[in-house]
């Protein structure tokens, strides 16, 4: 088949409307696989250049490019920015009146438009342009919208399903920062492009030091840690607007200027915190995940995660906010068992409760690693890594193991003493003897186990229970209460003698960092 275009004009095309003199890793393959008329799948992380794979293409080739976003806020911006580079694009949504959308047509039909943003929603309003006659390429962005495997499952995308069979010529390009493999296949058979290429960059992040930290006494972790990187812009992500509001409170009365930043703040007031962190007047946001979505600010230093994300891929895009100069950045989690099980509580009920109980799973795996925690996140995304990392807590400072079975039998003769009906802060309070109201009021001053474990403090305790859930030697019963029970593992230990390796509780201050930070 003879080329549609010459190479030079891919580059002179680059540099004339883009301005850059070279491609990045994959992008040309796939801007000539597109230009070849042939399906694609693009996985490429956050910041890593997906625009250009369908841009370029479309000015390439005759007719226009629709390119479907789930982001009707974003759209005005993206196309304003091409306008300014001199490229006849438009977007198309419901925000716009009846005229305006008129207006637009008459341009696709009249071949004055190379890029057309639309929302899957308003694609029936498309109707009369569907055809092969004006569309050249058909992008799917964000295209993890449109499977339930996906974080981020939007109905309104199911329905481009339709679309390969009114443009079965037609090239199609999806593309997603944040697919694992089930989510990978899911969207090729939902758009029908089963065959279509598939280019995966590597998700690794050199540079972005990965590091995980019980959440005991968060607040005064994180002054410290902000303390120890002065004048630098960070991100401090929360689960509610609430936190976010009450972090920002309290790291002002320590003297650490923040904005606090959520989705129920009003437009303006979300606009000008966002350009005040830009322009690096304001240094630190505390923020819900609405914040960060088309941010382009490259010198962001450290993100904190106050609150445990609800899975993988919003973990990593977080994160991966960090460091986009390429110099180095820490990102550090606060691990929290209520967390878990908040977040446990958030997904019963919903429609795909299981995947996203799973996903729960694999954040909480990632969370309570004792190996190269880069190897597990990057495994999540299917690649493989050969070495440990050395930059991450674990490659660090690995955990140091002992024989940890008196303490796992302590534990588990308490869940069985008190039949498997209390949670967590009740087991540990009776091994620990606490006097409090509650374990007076129920007499567990009584059992057996009651105070045979004074010497251990209240956060060890809780380090060696979960450590115990881990490896599977009880359960958290979610919806009894969330009361700890026993499992086929937890007899042998109590019972047949089997050992139990646990780690050892690691002091924060212990965890080094390479940089000098005081
Ligand atoms: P994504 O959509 O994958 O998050 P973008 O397409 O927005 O990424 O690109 C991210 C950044 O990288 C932008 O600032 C863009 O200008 C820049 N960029 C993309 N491709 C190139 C390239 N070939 N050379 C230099 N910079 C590039
Ligand atoms: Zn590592």
């Amino acid at each position: 088949m003879p080329a549609v275009y010459k190479q030079d004009q891919l580059f002179s095309n680059l540099k004339t409307y883009f301005g850059y003199d070279s491609f990045r890793t994959n992008q040309q393959d796939i801007v000539e696989a597109v230009l070849n008329k042939k399906d694609c799948l693009v996985i490429m992380p956050t910041g890593g250049g997906k625009s250009i794979c369908f841009q370029l293409p479309a000015l390439l080739l005759k007719g226009v490019t629709l390119v479907i976003s789930p982001l009707i806020a974003l759209m005005k911006d993206q196309v304003d920015g091409l306008n300014a580079n001199g490229i006849a694009a438009s977007y198309f949504n419901s925000s716009q009146t009846t005229q305006e959308q008129s207006a637009i047509i008459d341009r696709v039909l009249n071949a004055n438009l190379k890029l057309l943003y639309v929302a899957p929603e308003s694609l029936v309003g498309l109707q009369n342009i569907l055809s092969e006659r004006y569309i050249s390429c058909v992008a799917i962005d964000e295209a993890h919208c449109i499977s339930s495997w996906g974080h981020d499952f939007r109905p309104s995308y199911q329905q481009l399903g339709f679309l390969k069979k009114t443009l079965p010529n037609t090239p199609f390009i999806a593309l997603t920062a944040t697919a694992d493999k089930a989510t990978r296949q899911d969207i090729v058979k939902q758009l029908r492009i089963e065959h279509a290429q598939q280019y995966i960059s590597s998700f690794d992040r050199q540079n972005i030091t990965l590091e995980v930290r019980a959440a005991n006494d968060r607040i005064s972790q994180i002054i410290k840690f902000i303390r120890q990187k002065p004048n630098q812009s960070g991100i401090i992500y929360c689960l509610s607007r609430k936190t976010t509001e009450q972090l920002a409170k309290k790291l002002k009365t320590n003297n650490i200027p923040a904005a606090a930043y959520h989705a129920g703040l009003d437009f303006d007031k979300r606009s000008k915190i966002q350009e005040a962190f830009v322009r690096d007047q304001t240094q630190i946001v505390c923020a819900t995940v609405a914040f960060g979505m088309g941010i382009d600010k490259s010198n962001v230093r450290w993100v904190i995660h106050y609150n445990m994300p609800k899975n993988i891929e919003g973990y990593y895009q977080e994160i991966g906010r960090g460091g986009r100069d390429g110099l180095k950045a820490h990102a550090l989690l606060f691990h929290s068992y209520a967390d878990v099980i908040q977040l446990r509580n958030f997904a019963s009920g919903a429609s795909n409760e299981d995947v996203q109980v799973a996903k729960l799973d694999r954040m909480k795996q990632f969370s309570e690693a004792t190996t190269c925690r880069r190897k597990i996140l990057l495994s999540y995304f299917g690649e493989l890594m050969a070495n440990n990392c050395e930059n991450c807590d674990v490659c660090r400072n690995p955990p140091q193991f002992f024989d940890g079975t008196i303490i796992a039998q302590k534990i588990l003769s308490a869940v069985y003493r008190l039949q498997e009906t209390e949670a967590m802060g009740m087991i540990i309070d009776v091994l620990r003897g606490s006097h409090n109201a509650a374990v007076l009021a129920k007499g567990y001053q009584g059992v057996r186990t009651f105070g045979i474990g004074k010497d251990i403090a209240w956060k060890d305790w809780q380090h060696f229970v979960i450590q115990l859930i881990n490896q599977g030697f009880c359960e958290i019963a979610f919806h009894k209460h969330n009361a700890l029970q026993l499992t086929e593992f937890s007899k042998n230990v109590l019972f047949d003698g089997a050992k139990v390796a646990l780690t050892k509780p690691v002091a924060v201050t212990e965890i080094k960092t390479p940089t000098k930070e005081r």
